[in-house]
C-alpha cells in the first residue's frame, strides 16, 4: 500500500488552439480521470487535476490519442509557447501561429523516454533521435518561455516572457517580421532582494524566415551563459543583467549568423481579452466567419453543482458546442477552439450558418457570463494556488470571486464601478498569473496574508511596486478604499488606475522600463 498520490498533467497546446474533434477528446479525458474538469492556463495550456498515480499512464495515452503532448510543458526547456488570441486580426494571427508553432516543435527536447516511459514506444505524434542539439546534456539551466503579441493587443503579456516576438504587419495586414524582447520574467522569492520579476528589452527587429534562427540563438546563448550554481537566479533576466544586455545580444547575433535591424515602432493599447463576437478582418476573403470570445472564470471548465441547485454546466455547454462544431467539420481552416493567455476561450473561424446555434447553447449552459461581468470581472486574473498547487502560500482561484465582490463594492461606493481595473491574484511570488503586470494585485505569503502590489499600466509595459507587505483582507480592502475614492474624483480622462497612481506619486514605478520603450 503507498499515499494515493495525485498528479497535475499540463498539455504543450501551442497558442492554445484545438480542433472540436481535440476537444471532445480532452473532455472525455477529464470527465474520466482528472477533478474539476479542464482548466485554461495563463499560458494556453490545459492542466488536468487529480489524476491518480494508478491512471497517470492511461491519461497521457488518451492526451496522446487526442494528437497532444504534454512534451516540455514542465521541466528546464522552453515551455508551452503563447500566441496572442486576437481574434479581430484573423489572418495575421494564422501567420503568426504557424510560426510560434513551428518554433515550438523546432525547440522540442529530442529524447524519447517520452515515449517510452508513456507510449509504450508506440508513437502516434512527434518523435526524436536522443541527440540534443539545442539542449545539450545539461538542458537550460532554468523554465524558458516564449510569447507571440499582434499589436495592438497584448493579451500574452509579451514583455512578460523571456523570449517575445512582437509582430509587426505590413500595410496589407501580413506579417513584415517581429520585434525581438529578450529578458522578462515573473518570479521572485519573497525577501530576496536578488530576485525580481522583469520585463523584456526590445534588441531588434528580424524577418519571418529568421524567426528559428534568432529564438535558438536566445535560447542557446542561455544554455551555456546562465547561471547554474545558484537556482533562483538561472532566468535569462539574470543572465541578461549579470552579463549586460549589450554583451547578451551580441551573443545572439553571433550564434545566430546575423545582425538585427533596428526594432520598429509598434503601440499596445491593452492587455486583456476583447469578449463577445467579433468578425475577424478576413480569413479567406470576407468569407463571413467570426470569432465568439467567452469569459471563463480562472480558466476553469467544469459542471459545478452547489446545495441549491444553481450549478454551472460549462463542461457540457462547451461539450455541445464542440460536437456542433465536429458534427459541420468544415476542414483545416475551420472553427476551432482558442485559449486565450488570460484564461478565457475564443470560439473561432465560426462560419455565419452556425451562429445562432452556437448563441442559443451560450445561453443555455450560462457561458455567456460576459455579457454581464463586470469590468473588474472581466480584467481578472488567478492562478490555480490551494488546494492543487503545491507551492501555493495563499489562496489564489478560490478567493478570486468573494475578493472581487468586495472591491466591486468599494467601487460602486465611489460610483465608477465600470472603471476596468485589472486585478491579478497568486498564491506565490512564482507568479503564474502574471502579477506584477496587474494595477492592482495580491501576491500570496501566508493563508489569508499578501502582499498588495500597486501601479502597472494595462498595456503590460509597467511592474506594479510593493505597496503594502503581508496584509489580511481587511487592510488591503482599507488600502485600497481612499486610493479608488482619490482616483474616482481625480482621475483624467480614460486614465487607467496604475497610470494614475504612478502620476499622483502614490508609488514609484520600478526602474526598469522595456528598453525600445524609452522616449
Ligand atoms: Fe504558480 Fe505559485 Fe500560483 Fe502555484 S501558487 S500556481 S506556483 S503562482
Amino acid at each position: 500500500l503507498e499515499p494515493a498520490y495525485s498528479f497535475m498533467i499540463r498539455t504543450r497546446t501551442p497558442g492554445g488552439v484545438v480542433t472540436p474533434a481535440q476537444w471532445l477528446k480532452l473532455d472525455a479525458i477529464a470527465t474520466t480521470y482528472a477533478e474539476r474538469g479542464l482548466r485554461i492556463t495563463t499560458r494556453q495550456a490545459f492542466q488536468f487535476h487529480g489524476v491518480i498515480k494508478t491512471e497517470l499512464k492511461a491519461t497521457m495515452q488518451a492526451i496522446n490519442a487526442a494528437l497532444i503532448d504534454t512534451l516540455a510543458a514542465c521541466g528546464d526547456v522552453n515551455r508551452n509557447v503563447a500566441v496572442a488570441a486576437n481574434p479581430q486580426q484573423s489572418q495575421a494571427h494564422a501567420t503568426v501561429y504557424a510560426q510560434a508553432a513551428a518554433l515550438s516543435e523546432h525547440l522540442l527536447p529530442n529524447t524519447r523516454a517520452y515515449y517510452e516511459i508513456w507510449l509504450d514506444e508506440e508513437r502516434v505524434a512527434g518523435s526524436g533521435s536522443e541527440d540534443e542539439p539545442i539542449y545539450g546534456a545539461t538542458y537550460l539551466p532554468r523554465k524558458f518561455k516564449i510569447g507571440f503579441a499582434i499589436p495592438p493587443y497584448n493579451d500574452v503579456d509579451v514583455f512578460a516572457q523571456d523570449l517575445g516576438y512582437i509582430a509587426i504587419l505590413d500595410e496589407d495586414g501580413g506579417i513584415a517580421g517581429y520585434n525581438v524582447s529578450i529578458g522578462g520574467g515573473m518570479g521572485a522569492t519573497h525577501g530576496d532582494p536578488d530576485t525580481y520579476p522583469r520585463l523584456g528589452d526590445v534588441i531588434g527587429f528580424v524577418t519571418p524566415d529568421q524567426v528559428i534562427a534568432v529564438g535558438e540563438a536566445v535560447v542557446t546563448a542561455q544554455r551555456d551563459h546562465g547561471n547554474r550554481a545558484v537556482r533562483k537566479r538561472a532566468r535569462l533576466k539574470y543572465t541578461i543583467d549579470d552579463h549586460g544586455l549589450d554583451w547578451f545580444k551580441a551573443e545572439v547575433e553571433r550564434r545566430a549568423g546575423f545582425s538585427l535591424l533596428p526594432a520598429r515602432p509598434f503601440d499596445f493599447v491593452h492587455n486583456g481579452d476583447r469578449f463577445g463576437w467579433v468578425h475577424g478582418d478576413d480569413r479567406g476573403g470576407g468569407d463571413g466567419r467570426a470569432h465568439l470570445t467567452l469569459r471563463i472564470p480562472a480558466g476553469r471548465i467544469w459542471d459545478k453543482t452547489e446545495a441549491n441547485g444553481n450549478g454551472v454546466a460549462h463542461l457540457s455547454g462547451l461539450r455541445a458546442i464542440a460536437r456542433l462544431l465536429a458534427d459541420a467539420d468544415d476542414g483545416d481552416a475551420g472553427a476551432h477552439f482558442r485559449m486565450t493567455p488570460n484564461q478565457n476561450l475564443v470560439i473561432a473561424g465560426v462560419p455565419a450558418d452556425l451562429r445562432d446555434a452556437i448563441d442559443a447553447l451560450v445561453t443555455q449552459y450560462d457561458l455567456d457570463g460576459y455579457r454581464s461581468a463586470s469590468a473588474l470581472q472581466r480584467n481578472a486574473l488567478a492562478c490555480v494556488a490551494l488546494p492543487t498547487c503545491g507551492l501555493a502560500m495563499a489562496e489564489a482561484e478560490r478567493y478570486l470571486p468573494a475578493l472581487v465582490g468586495k472591491i466591486e463594492t468599494l467601487l460602486a461606493a465611489h460610483g465608477i464601478a465600470d472603471a476596468p481595473i485589472h486585478l491579478r491574484i497568486s498564491g506565490c511570488p512564482n507568479g503564474c498569473s502574471r502579477p506584477y503586470l496587474g494595477e492592482i494585485a495580491l501576491v500570496g505569503k501566508a493563508p489569508g496574508r499578501y502582499n498588495l502590489m500597486l501601479g502597472a499600466d494595462h498595456r503590460g509595459q509597467r511592474l506594479n511596486t510593493l505597496y503594502r507587505e503581508n496584509i489580511a483582507e481587511p487592510e488591503i480592502l482599507a488600502a485600497l478604499d481612499p486610493l479608488l475614492a482619490r482616483y474616482a474624483h481625480e482621475r483624467g480622462t480614460d486614465e487607467g488606475f496604475g497610470d494614475f497612481l504612478v502620476r499622483s506619486a502614490v508609488v514609484v514605478p520600478p526602474r526598469h522600463i522595456p528598453l525600445a520603450l524609452h522616449t
